[in-house]
């Protein structure tokens, strides 16, 4: 019989993976635009006619090519950015397939003028559909220009599937906006019909998305940035109260590549929780570094989906930098303090049951003023006296000026005491005998009657906020144990533990199943000896619940972890460490309940204590 297997000649099979790389004009001003960008170039000038369908021109100044690479470059898989395979896993230009001319070429007319640096004469090519109609030598300027034109002219069914002009414009729009927020320090000018509609110089980051986004933009913009042993985060969130009805401004970059991810999404959405109404979307631009060889960017044709090894550990770090950055930014205190002799207590607290504390925004505040921020100086005063050092973790001494910092706010300008008015508790140091001290409970008197502090819940509560701000930053600090902890557990456990096992390294354990047998080396420094047992089961439990949300378990692990710590804790009847517990405790931003939400403090109303008489 006949043999009936033929190869495809190449303008078929560059026809057919053109397809899946140019599926629209947008997909061509991409292409250009990113090879514009791997070639070095310093200004990218894009021309579009009839959004695209007409013409396509993208002008750079980049490295340009010589003679040769400027015909060998419009074949299937020509590539200068790999050579090798270990050059896949270390990507830090945009191209890498060797598709996109290739697929250009096979649908459009194409005319190609390049020119390097050093060289006097340029090249100039024609192609159409995948052959080199001519090629010659040609005085230009350096760098490279690509028109596409008649796009689609030989894909009748691809040209009638474009929809209007506006919305294939819209379409080149996005692609240029994913683009240009990825490069502010490139010059792009984008002109559509001869008009022009974007002219973005180069400048730093709030300013090119304010340029594309228009100036009201700027006071909306609260800056995130977080650095830490796995990524790098920074750009800025959009004030909640600005989130949009559509999912408009939702940006993630990972080394300056655009992608979408709807895990990392979901994170946001997590950080702005109880701040946004309902059905509205954060706006967001932020920024990963990332090793790129722990990054998969292979996994899509049109690279808009990226794979990251660590990605439970980035979701974590990315709730809680937008939480601090919303929170030192934009909110107001969550609860006002009103200062009377002694011990004074949360106005809020005193008049209605407690309940979880809001976060509010301050409509005032302008971004660019530089004096400190409150949480600043909390922060930095804390710094080297942990709130763990002082209740007995580490160093013990307690810091006479953080003890002024937080109740003072020595050097902080008044207008921005004004308008955002932070918890203020004025506590007199040296009235000392004003609490009763009643393991596991601390007993004020307050203003309208008595106040109640579940002291064990309340390290409980210090120690979360401690080990979650440092777990973001670097792996928590462990303690080798002088005898392996060991624990009989079963197969579906040691599944569960092994499935975690990189991010309990990085809370501090240590370990090794052998035999159904999980032994610990090394435990969270903070966790005491015999608090690993009850903690060991809680992680256990904890992370057996199958809908346990994946963003979700580091907060789940160190709540256990808290809890534990939590429960172990002996109330000493030493006011000087009560004092410090207390302190502590209203420097969290959520002080009323603990992580898993029980309660921490209570007050009794003196017209309750009047009832019982
Ligand atoms: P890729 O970008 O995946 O390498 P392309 O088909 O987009 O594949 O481009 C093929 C090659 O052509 C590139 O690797 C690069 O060497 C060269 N090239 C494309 N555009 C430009 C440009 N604007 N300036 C200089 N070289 C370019
Ligand atoms: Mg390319």
């Amino acid at each position: 019989m006949k043999s009936i297997i033929s190869i495809l000649p190449d303008h078929i099979a560059n026809q057919i993976a053109a397809g899946e790389v140019i599926q629209r004009p947008a997909s061509v001003v991409k292409e250009l635009v990113e090879n514009a960008i791997d070639a070095g170039a310093s200004k990218v000038y894009i021309r579009i006619k009839d959004a695209g369908k007409t013409l396509i021109q993208v002008i750079d100044d980049g490295k340009g090519m010589n003679a040769q690479d400027a015909e060998q470059c419009f074949l299937r898989h020509a590539t200068s950015k790999i050579h090798k395979t270990d050059d896949l896993f270390n990507l830090s230009t945009k191209g890498f397939r060797g598709e996109a001319l290739a697929s250009i070429a096979a649908i459009a007319h194409v005319t190609m003028q390049t020119r390097e640096e050093e060289a006097e004469t340029g090249t100039q090519l024609l192609v159409e559909g995948n052959k080199v109609i001519s090629k010659e030598e040609v005085v230009c300027d350096k760098g490279t220009s690509f028109e596409v034109k008649n796009l689609f002219y030989n894909v009748p069914a691809r040209r009638n599937f474009l929809k209007s002009n506006d919305v294939e414009f819209r379409h080149i729009r996005d692609e240029f906006e994913r683009i240009v927020l990825a490069h502010p320090d490139i010059h792009f000018t984008l002109s559509h019909n001869e008009n022009e509609i974007l002219n973005l110089r180069s400048a730093l980051l709030r300013k090119r998305i304010i340029d594309v986004n228009g100036d009201r933009q700027n006071e909306r913009l609260v800056p995130i940035s977080e650095e830490t042993s796995i990524v790098k985060i920074t750009g800025y969130v959009i004030k909640p109260e600005f989130s949009k009805k559509t999912r408009g401004d939702q940006f993630f970059f990972v080394n300056n590549r655009f992608f979408k991810d709807a895990y990392f999404n979901n994170a946001v959405n997590k950080a702005f929780d109880g701040l946004t109404q309902s059905r509205t979307f954060p706006g967001y631009f932020i920024y990963f570094e990332i090793d790129p060889s722990k990054i998969d960017v292979n996994v899509h044709p049109t690279k808009t989906e990226i794979k990251f090894e660590e990605d439970k550990n980035i979701y974590a770090i990315l709730i809680s930098s937008i939480r601090q950055a919303l929170g030192k930014y934009n909110i107001a205190p969550t609860l006002d303090f009103e200062r009377e002799q002694g011990f004074d207590l949360p106005y809020e607290m005193l008049n209605q049951p407690a309940k979880e504390p809001q976060i509010k925004t301050n409509p005032h505040f302008n971004p660019f003023a530089t004096s400190q921020s409150r949480s600043d100086t909390f922060r930095s005063s804390g710094k080297n006296n942990t709130a763990l050092n002082k209740l007995g973790y580490g160093e013990n001494k307690t810091d006479e000026q953080d003890w002024k910092n937080f109740y003072n706010l020595d050097g902080i300008e008044e207008q921005q005491q004004e308008e955002q008015q932070e918890m203020t508790i004025d506590v007199d140091t040296q009235q000392s005998d004003q609490f009763i001290i009643r393991s596991p409970y601390l007993i004020f008197p307050s203003k309208t009657g008595l106040m109640v502090i579940h002291g064990k819940r309340a390290f409980e509560r210090i120690t979360y906020d401690e080990m979650m701000n440092e777990f973001i930053k670097n792996p928590i600090a462990s303690q080798t144990l002088l005898f392996p902890y060991e624990k009989e557990i079963s197969s579906g456990e040691e599944v569960i533990w092994k499935s975690h096992s990189s991010l309990l390294k990085r809370l501090g354990f240590e370990s090794e199943i052998k035999k159904g047998m999980l032994s610990l080396n090394a435990v969270p420094s903070i966790l005491q000896e015999e608090a690993i047992n009850d903690c060991i089961d809680s992680i256990l439990e904890n992370l057996s619940f199958a809908e346990i949300d994946k963003g979700d378990i580091a907060h789940v692990l160190i709540s256990n972890i808290a809890a534990s710590v939590g429960k172990s804790k002996v109330i000493p009847a030493n006011n000087e460490v009560v004092r410090n517990l207390i302190e502590m405790l209203f420097q969290c931003e959520q002080h009323t309940y603990t992580p898993g939400g029980k309660s921490i403090l209570k007050t009794i109303a003196l017209t309750e204590i009047n009832q019982l008489f």
